[in-house]
């Protein structure tokens, strides 16, 4: 992030929490948001409501997890937002957004891999896997979710909820969005009980590489 950048990624921080409660995408104080600014991480405090939530009560962290200024205690989750900013491919500015919403959540709870119903997949990278469960907060579930994102943008947590990696804070509440509608529509399509039609790997290949050239480059 460039400029007073510090500043920016608290104010991020706070804005994509509100964003979230405001899409419907979080349920009181459940999930958390992150935004990498060079060697820091901006991220939300633990249980406090996102209404209230300020920049200054956002903490900074290094990469390691370790407080840099912190007047709060952070996500529980913290272990999982550094590693995700610092696998393989990470880049300065990446947000990653953590939610608990219910049907990415629900989904979770039926299948190991989000069936692909929708070529909003594409979105993600391809099929979004279901990493699996751990109790929340440990380093073992931040592994399971960094070893689900190979490849992705995306990851299902099992009996838990949602990450997303998004490139920017803009456009990154309309990827938990899209995130939160492919996977009500596997959902829905699954409560049918009748055989899903789903799209192959090949087709996903194409509508990404179509993406990459549609709009402002964000879809
Ligand atoms: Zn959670």
């Amino acid at each position: 992030m460039a400029g007073s950048a510090v500043g920016d990624a608290r104010a991020a921080v706070v804005a994509l929490c509100r964003g979230l409660v405001e899409r419907g995408l979080v349920v009181g104080t459940a999930g958390n948001v992150s935004v990498r600014d060079g060697e820091l991480i901006a991220v939300s405090p633990s249980g406090v409501d996102y209404g209230s939530l300020t920049a200054a009560m956002v903490g900074l962290h290094a990469l390691d997890g370790s407080p840099v200024d912190a007047p709060l205690a952070p996500t529980s989750e913290l272990a999982l937002h550094c590693l995700v900013h610092t696998r393989p491919g990470a880049a300065d500015g990446e947000v990653v957004l953590h939610t608990h919403a219910a049907a990415s959540t629900a989904l979770s709870t039926v299948v190991d891999e989000v069936p692909l119903t929708h070529y909003y997949a594409a979105f993600f990278g391809g099929a979004i896997r279901v990493a699996p469960y751990a109790t929340f907060g440990t380093a073992a579930l931040a592994e399971h979710v960094r070893a689900a994102l190979v490849g992705r943008t995306a990851a299902l947590m099992a009996n838990h909820g949602a990450v997303l990696v998004a490139p920017g804070v803009a456009g990154a509440l309309d990827r938990a969005g899209y995130l939160e509608y492919v996977c009500d529509v596997a959902l829905r399509g699954l409560a049918t009980g009748l055989p899903l039609r789903t799209l192959d790997g090949a087709e996903i290949d194409r509508v990404r590489d179509a993406l990459a050239g549609y709009g402002q480059g964000d879809r």
